[in-house]
């Protein structure tokens, strides 16, 4: 499937991926019902994948109620962590050496880098960009430094995490399958993004782009919020030389007062 073509023509392969933080909301039901009903009409398969990779913010039982919430609906999954499926496990968190062998792979490739980089240096960076009145800085510093610095740093043995390398020219574009066009954002605004945390957990981008490609996804439906971030996702499956989904954004849902986007915490499914 192209990612510059608009028509279905192939077998479809979509999915469904909820964070278990919270309770599933009306705007992640639509997005369900969206994927589900294109798996459905063009008779190819809809998956159900967890990603549990955040896990601070992991919510205990919200696993259930959003396959609960799901099920009342009508929909049904052909692959998932339940059901099993050709490409299990569907929850990250059980797929965790995957994502560290294709985060050391992008390394040797030069496409990330590790960062040696503190929490708390971190912090500092920021609020003195804040300070400035400047973004956040969008490059690490440990992405230019010297093979002797990042020896030394190995030898330390401490903890570390892996950053995508994004090339500072250029621009990067998708096309949008709901927009019927090509999105671009200039590179130089997008930042080197955490994909393999301190713990060995990857964080959602490195997570998304791996599963999408080897759970074969033609088509990755999901809300308008993740716009921003496809840039990033659009640079790792170049560096992998991977052949891209075609995007599907649908628009967030507002809240009736029409203040902000609807959150995990208004409008959810179940109310029990
Ligand atoms: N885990 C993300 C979420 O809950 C999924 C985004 C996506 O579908 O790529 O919003």
């Amino acid at each position: 499937m192209s990612n510059d073509r608009a028509d279905i023509s192939g077998p479809v392969r979509v999915r469904f991926a909820p964070s278990p933080t919270g309770f599933l909301h009306v705007g992640g039901v639509r997005t369900a019902m969206f994927s589900w009903l294109a798996a459905r009409h063009y008779g190819g398969q809809f998956i159900l994948r967890i990603e549990d990779t955040d896990q601070k913010r992991y919510v205990e039982g919200a696993e259930d109620d959003l396959k609960a919430s799901l099920r009342w609906v009508g929909i049904t999954w052909d692959e998932g962590p339940d059901v099993g499926g050709p490409h299990a496990p569907y929850r990250q968190s059980e797929r965790l050496p995957l994502y560290q062998q294709y985060a050391h792979q992008l390394v040797e490739m030069g496409c990330a880098y590790k960062s040696w980089s503190s929490a708390e240096e971190l912090d500092v960076e920021r609020k003195a960009a804040a300070a400035n009145h400047q973004p956040p800085p969008l490059h690490d510093r440990w992405r230019n430094a010297a093979p002797e610095q990042i020896a030394a740093a190995e030898a330390e043995g401490k903890p570390y995490t892996i950053r995508l390398k994004m090339p500072e020219e250029g621009s990067t574009g998708f096309y949008d399958f709901v927009k019927n066009q090509t999105i671009t954002f200039e590179n130089a605004r997008v930042d080197d993004t955490v994909l393999l945390k301190s713990d060995g957990y990857p964080t959602y981008h490195l997570a998304v782009v791996v599963d999408d490609h080897e759970m074969g996804i033609t088509h990755v439906l999901r809300a308008e919020e993740w716009v921003a971030s496809t840039p990033k996702h659009v640079q790792l499956y170049k560096c992998f030389g991977w052949e891209m989904p075609v995007f599907v954004h649908v628009p967030d849902i507002l809240r009736p007062d029409g203040r902000g986007k609807l959150s995990k915490r208004d409008g959810d499914v179940m109310t029990n």
